[in-house]
Order: structure tokens, then C-alpha cells, then sequence
């Protein structure tokens, strides 16, 4: 199937390769050289981050964070089931337990007055995922966690450069990630994170991310050989990935400024559809700042988002669905556990659906989607009821 409209396009700021060319010219290609460190300063800086260590994926900085966090068998983890598999990935891993909770129907983020009940005497830590972009209740859930005694990582892997209550997501945590991947805001094909806020945990981390060995104090001269001193794996990312996503971190206020025309212009061209019931459109609360990372829309039920799915691929237009709930999925069902029904998680799964959006996605583009999605709700209606007719009839 080619499509007219892909769901996402990667886009390139302009300085990408000229950046990868340097890096070859300074002959330091593996990690830590001069691009990587550009990225974490430039990361720091603007998002008042304690540490930023570069690593090849958010989802190996979710690793990291869970190494980091000690955990262990015995130990468990409260987490929104509606997410993506890394963040859980992480928790089993290292032999901890996945507590799945439900999500606020506003904005699809960890309800966080569910939180409390899923704590436990074996709970460790809370980990919020920052869904499309758009923070979670993080003075709520930070203030649970130091009533309790746990630790918070925020998966930002959607959440780059957007805002809670001025505070960039990813530093308000003791822990934080952060993605880079190709279908984000920011990217360098793969790429991630590992936010610290927590000055104690630094050092360890720079341990665990080169595989266990003190190399990094090496580097700095602090001690004159270095050696295996704990556990730890391959988390440093080449230097021709930081020197690709550089180029992208300098243009990050043009490409935010870029998606939010996009995200509004959305938001106009489906206000009537909204004023009549036929969809509800996302909702970013006051003391949120988003990134606008997606836009999707909510259907009435998911007979129809399947159905509309279907119609826009039909007219060349790719809309996806994401995320199913991992409390239902094979790996969520042995090592994980629920806390409550997870209705919310399981209804909104079940009827959302992401439109394109991509940096160089043009008016013209956004009109003939939202064109075929109103043709396409239209159809739908019609042969529902043709249904009922026919049900009338039979009855
Ligand atoms: C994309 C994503 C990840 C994984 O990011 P990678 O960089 O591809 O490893 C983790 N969590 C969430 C919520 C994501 O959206």
C-alpha cells in the first residue's frame, strides 16, 4: 500500500550532515567526543536538567534508570498500562514487578489518585509517562512519592521540551528519559536520554552506561587507570548520532513553533466535528506546556475507529492507533499486576486514533485528511444505519 499521506515524515533541520562531516574530520567517532557532550550541555542548559547523559535509545536509558533505582525481585513498580513496551520492559528486566494503573480520560496520562492505592510495603518507584507530549500531575505524584519513600522516573520519551508548570518534563523526576527516535520531535534516527536530578545518582550512572568500568573519571583525569567497578552495559551513543541530532536540538524552537501551527490548525478544521459528537479532540491542561508531539482524536467507540481507519488508508492516508494496553498483553499477564479495572485504559485504546503530523505537513495536506475523515464519519453513520434498518426489519 502506498500512501498519499504517510503517517510520519522524518524531518532534517539542514546542519545534519555538515555536523556528521566534522565529527569524521575530528577522527573521534565512538562516544563522548565533541557532539555528544554539545548535546548534553545544550540539554542541561535549556531544560535545567542536573545531568544529561546521551544514550543510544530511551528506551536503554529506562534500562539505565531501572539499574540505577536498584530494583530488584520482591521489588514493585507503578506505571500506566497505556504505554509503550520500554517502559515495562525496563521493570521486568531486572526481575521487578510492572503494578499497572489506570489513566485520566482528560488526558491519557497515569490518573494520579490512583496511584496511592497501588502502593504496597514492596513499592520502589513510580514511573509517569508524559503521553503526546503533555505533562502529568507532577506535584501530585512527587508529593506521593516523598510521602512514601519512592523514587519517580519520568518517561519523557514523548515529552521533549515541552512543560509542567515551567518545569521542562524530564527534570522534575529524580529520574527522567528522554527519545530521539525517528518518529519524535527531536530526532537522530535512534537516540535517547537519561535525565538525572539527582546529584548522588550521577556517578553511578556514568558507571553503568560504560559498561560497568570507571571510564569516564578516567577521561576527566580524576583517577589514572580505569577497570570494572559494577554491572553495567553499552549505553554510550555514537558520536555520528549526537552529531545528527545537534543539528535538530539548535532548530528545536523552530520545529515546536513548526508543530504547533500544525496541532491548531487541526484543532480549527475538527471544532464542528466536536460541537456535533461525532469525535473529542485532545486536552492540554492550563499548567501544561505541550510539545504537541501528536494530535489524535477520540472516536465514539473503536467499531467506528476501526472503520475510519480503514477509510483514510483507502484514500491513501495512514492514521494509526496505539497503544494496547500492556495489563492485557501476553508479557503484561505473567509478570505484571492490576490495580483496579483499567476501564478508562481499555476504552480509550479501543477509540483513539493518531492523525499524520509530521514538520513538513502542508494546509493542503490537513485539509484533504480532514476532508476524507468527515466523508469517511459520514460513510460509517450511513451503513450504520442501513444496520439498524435492516435489524428493524429482521426484528
Ligand atoms: C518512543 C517511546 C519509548 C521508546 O523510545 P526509544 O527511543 O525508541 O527506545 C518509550 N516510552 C514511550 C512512552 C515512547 O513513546
Amino acid at each position: 500500500m502506498k500512501y498519499t499521506i504517510p503517517f510520519n515524515k522524518p524531518f532534517i533541520a539542514g546542519k545534519e550532515l555538515y555536523y556528521i562531516a566534522q565529527a569524521v574530520t575530528f577522527g573521534n567517532l565512538a562516544g563522548d567526543g565533541h557532539f555528544t557532550k554539545q548535546c548534553s550541555r545544550l540539554l542541561e542548559e535549556q531544560f535545567r536538567i542536573e545531568k544529561a547523559l546521551m544514550t543510544p535509545s530511551c528506551t536503554a536509558a529506562l534500562e539505565m534508570a531501572a539499574v540505577l533505582c536498584e530494583l530488584a525481585p520482591g521489588d514493585e513498580v507503578i506505571l500506566p498500562s497505556y504505554t509503550f513496551v520500554s517502559t515495562a520492559n525496563a521493570i521486568v528486566r531486572v526481575g521487578a514487578k510492572p503494578v499497572f494503573v489506570d489513566i485520566r480520560a482528560d488526558t491519557l496520562n497515569i490518573d494520579e489518585q490512583q496511584i496511592e492505592k497501588a502502593i504496597t510495603h514492596h513499592t520502589k518507584a513510580i514511573v509517569p509517562v508524559h503521553y503526546a507530549g503533555v505533562g502529568c500531575e507532577m506535584d501530585r505524584i512527587m508529593d506521593i512519592a516523598r510521602k512514601h519513600n519512592l523514587l519517580v522516573i519520568e518517561d519523557a520519551a514523548q515529552g521533549v521540551g515541552a512543560y509542567y508548570n515551567n518545569r521542562a518534563l524530564g527534570s522534575i523526576g529524580h529520574l527522567g528519559t528522554y527519545s530521539f527516535h525517528e518518529t519524535k520531535n527531536y530526532i537522530c534516527g535512534e537516540g535517547g536520554a537519561l535525565c538525572i536530578n539527582e546529584p548522588e545518582l550521577i556517578k553511578r550512572a556514568e558507571i553503568i552506561r560504560d559498561k560497568g568500568t570507571n571510564r569516564s573519571e578516567f577521561f576527566r583525569g580524576e583517577i589514572d587507570k580505569y577497570t570494572w567497578v559494577d554491572i553495567g552495559s553499552s549505553y554510550v551513543p555514537s558520536e555520528i548520532a549526537c552529531a545528527f541530532l545537534y543539528a535538530q536540538l539548535e532548530m528545536m524552537n523552530v520545529i515546536s513553533e513548526r508543530r504547533r501551527t500544525i496541532y491548531r490548525q487541526y484543532r480549527k478544521l475538527l471544532k464542528a466535528l466536536e460541537v456535533q459528537g461525532c469525535l473529542s479532540l485532545p486536552h492540554i491542561p492550563e499548567d501544561c506546556e505541550s510539545n504537541y508531539h501528536m494530535f489524535y482524536i477520540l472516536l465514539p467507540d473503536r467499531v467506528v475507529r476501526d472503520a475510519l481507519m480503514d477509510y483514510l488508508k483507502k484514500h491513501g492516508i495512514m492514521a494509526v492507533f496505539h497503544f494496547i494496553p500492556l495489563h492485557s498483553s501476553p508479557m503484561g499477564q505473567k509478570f505484571g499486576r492490576q490495580v483496579g479495572d483499567l476501564s478508562i485504559t481499555e476504552e480509550l485504546s479501543g477509540r483513539l486514533l493518531r492523525l499524520p503530523f509530521y514538520f513538513e505537513m502542508t494546509e493542503g495536506e490537513q485539509e484533504y485528511i480532514v476532508k476524507h475523515l468527515k466523508e469517511g464519519l459520514e460513510d460509517i453513520q450511513m451503513g450504520k444505519g442501513n444496520y439498524s434498518v435492516l435489524q428493524a426489519i429482521e426484528s
